[in-house]
């Protein structure tokens, strides 16, 4: 792969060598087609926003990307590799870390050890090395979300906004290269958003590359490289978000003046 990428179906141009590659995805659901060849290039180091209306295919590309999904037809390459067809916890290995539409944590866990099982799969090795390497990276991820304080307590004792931030920490404590996000601001309150966009954005300054789906347009323009706009399973607009968010097809679509609007 080049510095210097055009993405053939957008003509977006970037210097940063692409982090995820999406060719021609089609994931059908019966005679449904979820996604309905999409073609996406997400650069290395920037944050996508992804909007569209209820059903669009969101939720399911973010789960053909971390081949929760498998794909109909087409291909998915993460950084040098080609992903297409393999395992989640082998595009887990390959560096993909995500988060749920809706948290899914490990209720008689420890925030602590939830945060550690990101960091397990991702290892391996005789179990006194990892130990320690898996406290070490947990240690961080759990400072890094501000939750070192909730580390020994259940998620179940936790507000809404801080398992968020558990799952979060899970997602990045592997050390990924891309990191998946599926509405995490949803069911937040207007300070904890602020505060989870502010962190998403210092992790794409420290150099990891993000996909987010969100349906907040405010927030999306004011930290997203890139937005994408859904509908129906294809990619009908990608580029720079506020002139992406200005355009005529993309308000129609969006501020439910189609038949199906936004939640
Ligand atoms: P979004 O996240 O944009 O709201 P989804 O990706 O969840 O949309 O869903 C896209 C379409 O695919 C919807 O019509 C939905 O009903 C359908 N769909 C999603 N998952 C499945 C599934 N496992 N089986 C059948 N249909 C599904
Ligand atoms: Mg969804």
């Amino acid at each position: 792969m080049t510095e210097l990428s055009t993405d053939a179906a957008t003509g977006v141009t970037s210097t940063r060598r692409p982090a995820v590659l999406v060719r021609g995805a089609v994931v059908a659901f019966g005679g449904v087609r979820a996604v309905d060849g999409i073609d996406l290039t997400v650069p290395g180091g920037s944050l996508c926003g992804i909007v569209g209306p209820n059903g669009s295919g969101k939720t399911t590309l973010l789960n053909a990307v971390s081949g929760v999904q498998p794909l109909t037809a087409g291909s998915i390459v993460i950084g040098a590799r080609d992903t297409t067809g393999l395992a989640a916890h082998e595009v887990a290995r390959a560096g993909v870390g995500r988060t749920f539409q809706s948290i899914k944590l490990l209720p008689t866990l420890s925030v602590r050890d939830n945060v550690a099982l990101g960091v397990d799969m991702h290892l391996t090795g005789p179990w006194r090395d990892r130990r320690s390497a898996i406290a070490a990276a947990t240690d961080e991820a759990l400072e890094r979300l501000s939750i070192t304080d909730a580390a020994e307590r259940s998620p179940e004792e936790l507000s809404y906004g801080t398992r968020r931030r558990v799952e979060i920490a899970r997602a990045i404590a592997g050390g990924p290269s891309v990191l998946l996000l599926d509405e995490p601001l949803a069911g937040m309150n207007r300070a904890e958003r602020v505060e989870i966009a502010a962190l998403i954005t210092r992790l794409r300054d420290d150099g990891l590359t993000q996909i987010l789906i969100e349906h907040d347009l405010r927030t999306l323009l004011s930290i997203c490289d890139h937005l994408a706009v859904l509908h129906h399973g294809r990619l009908i607009a990608f580029g720079e978000p506020r002139e992406i968010a200005e355009r005529r097809d993309v308000r129609d679509v969006y501020l439910g003046r189609s038949s199906d609007g936004p939640a």
